[in-house]
């Protein structure tokens, strides 16, 4: 087992889901990201991540997005959270 599958077995025995996919998924049908406009979405995966190596994502990655309303940060169950401008 490699470093990446370790890690992403150590996610799981967490209760952690990796990946981003289904987080951005549950923000737009929680209403925490607006489905209109344009959006920026950062992605930002641990080092060691499988993604690295061209294979799926093994981390759980910090997730912001930036639209037209502010920015948001998904957490890792996919509940987003207002940031408060600076
Ligand atoms: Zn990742």
């Amino acid at each position: 087992m490699n470093r990446a599958a370790r890690r992403a077995a150590a996610a799981r025995m967490q209760g952690r889901r990796t990946g981003y996919l289904h987080r951005i998924l549950a923000a737009r049908t929680s209403g925490a990201m607006p489905i209109h406009g344009v959006h920026h979405v950062a992605v930002e995966h641990v080092r060691g991540c499988a993604i690295f190596s061209g294979q799926g994502c093994s981390c759980t990655p910090n997730l912001t997005v930036a639209g037209p309303n502010g920015v948001i940060v998904i957490d890792e169950h996919g509940i987003g959270r207002k940031m408060a401008k600076q």
